[in-house]
C-alpha cells in the first residue's frame, strides 16, 4: 500500500458494481491512502455499493440521481457537513436510452437527445460546480469519455454527441477553475464490459475489434483505467488540466484495420 493519496478526500460518483470504472479508480485511490465517499443511483444499486464502500473503509455513501438538483444539493450539503472540504471528484456517469444506441443517430428524438445530454454532459458541469465550492485548497475533477466523441462508432450515436459536449465542457471548466488551482480532466477509456456498455449494440464485436487492432493487441483493463485515474487525482499530474487522455491500448491512433488481424 502506497501513500500518494494520503490525507486526500474524494467523492466517487458512478459505482454500480465491482466492474464499474468508478470502482476501479476508487480502489486505486484507496490503495494509496485516499479517504472516499460514494454516491449511487437508486436503492437497488445502493445494495451493491454499500459493501464495496465498506471494503475500502468508507461510511459516507449517499443516494444521488444526477437528474435531480435537490439530490445533488443534498449530497454536497452532507459532504460539507461531514468533511468541510474535498480534494477530488470522480464523475463516471453516462446514460442514453438504449433504444437509440443502435440504428441511425439521425433517428434520435428530441427527448432522448436532451436526456442523454443532461445525464452524460450537464451532470459533470453541475456536480463539478458543487465540488469546486468544497475545494478551497485546489483539487482535481475527473470524468470519463470515449472515442465515440471524436469518431463515428457504430451504435454509439447520441452518446457520441453527448461525449463530445462533455469533452468540450472539460476544457471550459478547466479554464473557469484554473485560478482556484482546480484541475479538470477526462479519461477516454477503451471499451470495457460494464453494465452501461451492455446497453450498446454489438458491444462484443467492438471489444474484439479493439483487441485485434489496438497497438498493444489487447483490450484495456479496469486496472489500466484505475491507474490513470490515480494519476489525474494525485499530485503526479499537478501540471495537467483540460486534457482528454486516451487509455485505450493506443486504439485512438489507428487509421485502418491491422492487416495481420483475422477477419471477424
Ligand atoms: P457502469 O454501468 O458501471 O457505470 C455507469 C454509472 O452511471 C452507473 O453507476 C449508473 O448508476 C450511473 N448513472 C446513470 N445515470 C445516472 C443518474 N441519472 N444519476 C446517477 N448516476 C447515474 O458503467 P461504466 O462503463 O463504468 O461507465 C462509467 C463511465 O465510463 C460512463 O461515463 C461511460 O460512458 C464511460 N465509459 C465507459 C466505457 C466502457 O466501455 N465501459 C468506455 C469509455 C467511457
Amino acid at each position: 500500500k502506497g501513500s500518494l493519496m494520503a490525507g486526500k478526500r474524494g467523492l466517487i460518483m458512478g459505482v454500480a458494481n465491482d466492474r464499474s470504472i468508478a470502482w476501479a479508480i476508487a480502489a486505486a485511490c484507496a490503495a494509496q491512502g485516499a479517504e472516499l465517499a460514494f454516491t449511487y443511483q437508486g436503492e437497488a444499486l445502493g445494495k451493491r455499493v454499500l459493501p464495496l464502500a465498506a471494503s475500502v473503509g468508507s461510511t459516507l455513501v449517499l443516494p444521488c440521481d444526477v437528474g435531480d438538483d435537490a439530490a445533488i444539493e443534498a449530497t454536497f450539503a452532507e459532504i460539507r457537513k461531514e468533511w468541510g472540504k474535498i480534494d477530488f471528484l470522480v464523475h463516471a456517469i453516462g446514460w442514453a436510452d438504449k433504444q437509440y444506441l443502435r440504428g441511425r443517430y439521425l433517428d434520435t428524438p428530441r427527448d432522448a437527445f436532451l436526456k442523454a445530454m443532461e445525464i452524460s454532459c450537464f451532470s459533470f458541469t453541475v456536480v463539478g460546480k458543487h465540488a469546486a465550492a468544497l475545494m478551497p485548497d485546489g483539487g482535481s475533477l475527473l470524468t470519463l469519455s470515449y472515442l465515440g466523441a471524436e469518431r463515428v462508432m457504430p451504435h454509439y450515436n447520441v452518446m457520441g454527441v453527448a461525449k463530445a459536449a462533455l469533452e468540450a465542457s472539460v476544457r471550459y471548466m478547466a479554464a473557469d477553475l484554473g485560478s482556484d488551482n482546480i484541475r479538470v480532466n477526462a479519461i477516454s477509456a477503451g471499451p470495457i464490459m460494464t453494465l452501461a456498455a451492455n446497453g450498446i449494440g454489438d458491444f462484443r464485436y467492438i471489444l474484439r475489434w479493439n483487441q485485434l487492432n489496438a497497438p498493444l493487441e489487447r483490450n484495456v483493463s479496469l486496472a489500466d483505467v484505475g491507474g490513470a485515474g490515480l494519476y489525474f487525482l494525485s499530485g503526479l499530474s499537478s501540471g495537467v488540466t483540460g486534457e482528454v487522455h486516451h487509455v485505450d491500448c493506443g486504439y485512438h491512433l489507428v487509421g485502418m484495420k491491422n492487416p495481420a488481424a483475422p477477419d471477424i
